[in-house]
């Protein structure tokens, strides 16, 4: 062995030849060999990245076996840390650039994709991290329960995926983030040991916990092997309103006299009067006004009780009521259709995903749309309004006013931190907002996080192109 061998860059194809005798000739791709390389070098953002090889592993064993010879690799070519870097990539459906590799290997865990147990008494699924998380309501279908976390991508996002960001949807305002319903999973660290970590009872008391430090780390502590996410009861009676508002302070100040009634409700989103009109809701958006779609659950009598209480709450212009099954899946459909039909008209929209506390929340809309348009930059705003999360899209026909959008987001980012919100609700900092964040908040903030990962992962052996420090 040379020990601290320099390489020159065109060696290091063959260095690589290694790892890919790990997974064998189908599971390594090559820049100059496989035509579907650069699939693996993107996310749902605009960002291009760059990288000398994908791996695709089909199990635990190859991805232990792949960090410990990257790491041995590391030890051989120490000028060439960066070559041999592991990016973490799920369903690539991010929305914040996190799996866009800046160099070295991409990490592909979609082969990882096997549910290993569904247990209906103890109420959690098992499954590997490549697992799309539609699979895992699929392989519900038939049961009492639900995995309840409902992100707009759960045909494209894995469970590694979804944790790694802390994914969130509309159902989160009664049933948690990813978080509040990830019980345990296993980890590879960075030196190869993996570690199980979190337990199936809700209760435990052990120390930090460490599946709630690596959910949301953005694939920058280890790599989740597998995870038990927690099932809950499908509802008896589930029933949609759509209600219309003159204007977006209408919209907001009901969501308080909802909240006042003392009803929960599974959840409550928000379009503004431009998203709505990208499809047809009924009933329709007035100019200047918003949307709310409010879906309650439960039992038959407690859905005809929220209704007929939500009656009393004054305010909205008009209301649909939607109690089937197809009609309320049909509001839904067009709900997701919204943000296809916007990428379809502004192809380099870029959407922030702030999220603010509920009394900031018609300030945080006016705010964001005041900025955009002192710069001549249309928006379109969403969002899961009963979390204070919203999407606020940049709407661009070409690339060329990218940067005054950055800046349009770090003028966002500072007001929700003023306003003691968060940057991201949902989608991550990732490589597109780590810079705002950098000019956002304080240094102490990144003095912590730096130690944390350090603790994790000394070596930056993963995702090397979110590093904030
Ligand atoms: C149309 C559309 C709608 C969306 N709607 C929502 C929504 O409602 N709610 C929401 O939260 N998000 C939404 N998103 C964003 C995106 O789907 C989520 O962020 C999702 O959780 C990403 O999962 P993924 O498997 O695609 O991960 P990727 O995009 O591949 O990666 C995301 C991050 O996870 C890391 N990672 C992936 N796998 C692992 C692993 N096994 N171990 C460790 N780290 C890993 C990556 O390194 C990266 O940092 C939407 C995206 C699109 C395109």
């Amino acid at each position: 062995m040379n020990q601290g061998r320099a390489l020159d860059s065109n060696q290091i194809p063959n260095a690589y030849d290694s790892l890919a005798a790990i997974v064998g000739s189908y599971g390594a791709l090559y820049p100059e060999r496989n035509e579907n390389f650069t699939d693996f070098l993107r996310d749902e953002t605009f960002l291009q990245g760059e990288a000398g090889l994908v791996l695709r592993p089909k199990s635990s064993e190859e991805v232990v076996a792949i960090i410990k010879e990257v790491q041995n690799l590391r030890e051989k070519f120490p000028a060439h840390k960066d070559a041999f870097s592991l990016t973490l990539r799920g369903g690539g459906s991010g929305l914040s650039g996190a799996c866009v590799p800046q160099r070295g290997i991409v990490l592909d865990l979609t082969g990882l994709n096997q549910i290993l147990d569904v247990d209906l008494k103890n109420r959690f699924v098992r499954a590997e991290c490549g697992v799309l998380l539609a699979d895992i309501y699929r392989a519900l279908d038939e049961s009492t329960l639900q995995y309840a976390v409902d992100p707009s991508s759960s045909a494209l996002c894995t469970v590694g995926g979804s944790i790694a960001t802390n994914a969130a949807g509309p159902s989160s305002l009664k049933y948690g983030t990813t978080r509040r319903n990830l019980a345990a999973l296993r980890f590879a660290a960075a030196d190869g040991s993996v570690v199980r970590a979190g337990s199936l009872p809700q209760k435990t008391s052990m120390g930090f916990s460490l599946p709630d430090i690596l959910c949301g780390s953005e694939g920058r502590l280890g790599i989740i092997l597998e995870a038990e996410l927690r099932l809950v009861n499908k509802s008896e009676e589930t029933a949609l309103i759509v209600a219309s508002f003159a204007t977006e302070r209408g919209a907001t100040d009901f969501i308080f006299a909802l909240r006042e009634t003392g009803l929960e409700p599974k959840c409550i989103e928000i379009l503004d009067a431009k998203s709505a009109r990208l499809v047809d809701f009924t009933p329709a958006c007035p100019e200047g006004g918003a949307l709310l779609m409010i879906e309650f659950d439960g039992t038959e009598d407690e859905v005809t009780l929220s209704l007929s209480r939500l009656e009393s709450v004054s305010g909205a212009l008009d209301f649909a009521f939607a109690r089937n099954n197809s009609a309320r899946l049909g509001l839904w459909a067009k709900r997701k259709a919204v943000s296809v039909e916007l990428k379809k008209e502004f192809p380099f929209r870029l959407g922030e995903d702030v999220a603010v506390p509920l009394s900031t929340l018609s300030h945080a809309m006016e705010y964001a749309r005041k900025c955009a348009f002192e710069k001549n930059v249309a928006t379109a705003i969403w969002g899961h309004a009963g979390d204070g999360n919203l999407h606020v899209n940049y709407l661009l026909e070409n690339k060329e006013r990218l940067p005054v959008v950055l800046e349009l987001m770090h003028t966002l980012a500072h007001e929700v931190t003023r306003l003691g919100g968060a940057m991201s609700g949902e989608h991550g900092l990732g490589r597109l907002k780590k810079s705002v964040a950098k000019q956002v908040l304080p240094a102490e903030y990144f003095d912590i996080q730096s130690r944390i990962k350090n603790a994790f992962d000394k070596t930056h052996l993963f995702n090397p192109a979110l590093e904030l420090e």
